[in-house]
């Protein structure tokens, strides 16, 4: 499968048109009818547009198959998705219809009011699909082979761009970052290859669908090789626990085979175990056998995994999840290898045809220095560069490969600020190579997550793991907030389990014998949550804001 020819996703459909593609609440679906709706949505969608190619083309549709049918239509007819949320609120609506000028909001009738009110306000016609496109495409007679031809010339997608997807705005507003057609093809074939995924994959779908998580890795991966997708409409504990099990589901959806997540969701299931399960031992027995067996593969990334979060699900489920890093701006760059042991706080090697630099910027000059350079060819690391200074493998990430993106649309100063002048990409996060462990490590955003404090510069990521091993801590966060006497003092928000109390001589007295002294937060705020966005990722600057 793997020997797929170069194209647009949707090409492949030819190859697997009577499989079926995906599983939502409604119905399954067929390659090849999801192809042939796509194709007679991309004629409508190419009168709506004029005639052009290149257009910006938003879409708002649920987690089901009219997702997967606009996405191809928009593409087939030669225009660059938007995907769009319905977790977004209206402002942010607006903000991406006009930063993208896109001429066309497509929608299902369920999203309709709430677009009309958007496209009202900016220069986007609304279109709203036929609230029959989702049965017909269920129904459709079995197609020849001739009805899978669509879309324009393949010549017209090497050069083209496929997709704006915003990134989530956790340093400042979001941007639209900029995916040709080669770059998913660079980023899903990358994937397709490192985690092993063929035809016979069942992956069960449980996330946003605006973000790179949700579209590339657990979307268009599985569509890519002919794999089927069963998509929930929403995230649901208690849904997912039913379906990874296989219980009520039709008997050949029974066998997922993959699963992939955000730290939060891994959290939630295992609150859902907890209540439900725990207590029950021979259901305990059958949920890590019936896991172990039948799932391949259970992947965590988009924001940093906690190491108990790690290690309980590797009890309840007999599985060491794979954690990997990535961005919106780059596709997946880190991520442990399929076949190698995993560790909690590691997130692998550079994917094959990925390279990446660390670096730290000359104090005086600003001049970046490589410490260490790292390429991934087929599988084998190639230490290209000499480490600079040996003791030390901690530096910004820098990244180079095909499955990087073009541009922020309508930003080419924030382009060219965030490469470097021979074409590397800055990612802006610091990372460490552990050289004993031949793995990296990521230490967290350069702006938020490295805290300045007493000429010391931590990671609030590492003071988060040492904070998380306190039995009463359930969730927490730690930020950096400015002080006039240390630069920056370290300040942790805490979540505590049950009905625990804790004040901030405890978790001093408790903290400094686990941690070196300066890495001792200094301010304790316990709350009752910490509030996430739907990728399960915590906003440090509005949360650093409470004290400002
Ligand atoms: P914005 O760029 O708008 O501030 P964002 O960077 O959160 O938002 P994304 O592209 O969705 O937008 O997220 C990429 C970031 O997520 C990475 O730069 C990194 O900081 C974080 N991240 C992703 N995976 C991991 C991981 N496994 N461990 C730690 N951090 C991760
Ligand atoms: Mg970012």
């Amino acid at each position: 499968p793997n020997n797929l020819p170069n194209g647009p996703v949707f090409r492949n459909a030819q190859f697997f048109s009577e499989r079926i593609a995906l599983r939502d609440r409604i119905a399954g679906y067929t390659y090849a009818n999801i192809f042939v709706s796509a194709n007679e949505l991309s004629k409508e969608i190419t009168k709506l547009v004029q005639g052009h190619t290149g257009e910006r083309v938003m879409f708002m549709c649920p987690n089901d198959v009219n997702y997967v049918i606009t996405l191809w239509a928009i593409w087939m007819s030669g225009q660059i998705a938007v995907p769009l949320s319905p977790l977004h609120p209206k402002n942010i609506l607006l903000y991406y219809a006009n930063d993208t000028n896109s001429k066309l909001i497509v929608t299902t009738p369920e999203y309709a009011d709430l677009i009309q009110r958007v496209s009202r306000n900016t220069h986007s016609r609304m279109h709203v699909l036929d609230d029959k496109m989702q049965l017909n495409c269920a129904q459709k007679a079995p197609v020849s082979q001739s009805d899978l031809d669509g879309g324009l010339p393949l010549e017209f997608y090497d050069n083209s761009k496929a997709l704006i997807l915003y990134t989530s705005g956790t340093t400042g507003n979001p941007k639209g970052v900029v995916l040709s057609h080669k770059n998913l093809q660079c980023q899903i074939t990358t994937l397709v290859d490192a985690w092993k995924w063929t035809q016979n994959d069942v992956i069960l779908h449980t996330l946003p669908l605006h973000h790179v998580h949700g579209i590339v890795n657990a979307l268009l991966c599985p569509l890519y090789v002919g794999a089927k997708t069963i998509m929930l409409n929403k995230f649901n504990a208690n849904s997912v626990w039913t379906y990874l099990l296989g219980i009520n589901a039709k008997p050949d959806d029974r066998r997922i085979s993959v699963y992939m997540a955000v730290p939060t969701i891994y959290s939630l299931l295992i609150e859902e175990f907890e209540r439900v399960f725990k207590d029950d031992a021979k259901m305990v027995e059958y949920i890590k056998n019936t896991l172990k067996n039948k799932v391949r593969l259970m992947v965590s990334g988009s924001a940093p995994l906690p190491v108990p979060v790690y290690e309980r699900w590797m009890e309840i489920s007999g599985h060491k999840l794979l954690e990997r890093y990535g961005m919106t701006e780059s596709g997946m760059v880190l991520s442990n290898e399929y076949n190698s042991d995993r560790e909690p706080g590691f997130v692998g090697v550079p994917l094959p045809g990925v390279s990446v630099r660390l670096v730290e910027s000359d104090e005086e000059s600003g001049e970046l220095r490589t410490i260490l350079e790292c390429t991934n060819n087929s599988g084998s690391l190639d230490f290209a560069q000499k480490v600079y200074k040996s003791e030390n493998h901690k530096g910004e990430l820098l990244v180079k490969g095909d499955g990087i993106f073009k541009e922020y649309f309508n930003r080419p100063e924030a382009t060219r600020k965030e490469f470097t002048s021979d074409g590397w990409f800055k990612t802006g996060d610091l990372c460490e190579y552990a050289a004993d462990k031949k793995k990296f490590k990521i230490l967290g955003r350069k702006s938020v997550d490295i805290i300045k404090s007493g000429g010391y510069k931590l990671s609030a990521l590492e003071i988060e793991v040492q904070l998380l091993a306190h039995p009463d801590i359930k969730e927490c966060v730690v930020v950096g907030v400015d002080d006039d006497k240390w630069g920056q003092r370290v300040v942790a928000f805490v979540v505590l389990r049950g009905e625990k109390e804790m004040a901030l001589e405890d978790l001093r007295s408790w903290a400094d014998e686990k941690m070196p002294k300066y890495w001792v937060p200094s301010v304790l705020r316990v709350v009752e949550s910490i509030p996430k966005n739907a990728m399960g990722k915590v906003n440090k600057k509005e949360l650093a804001k409470v004290f400002i």
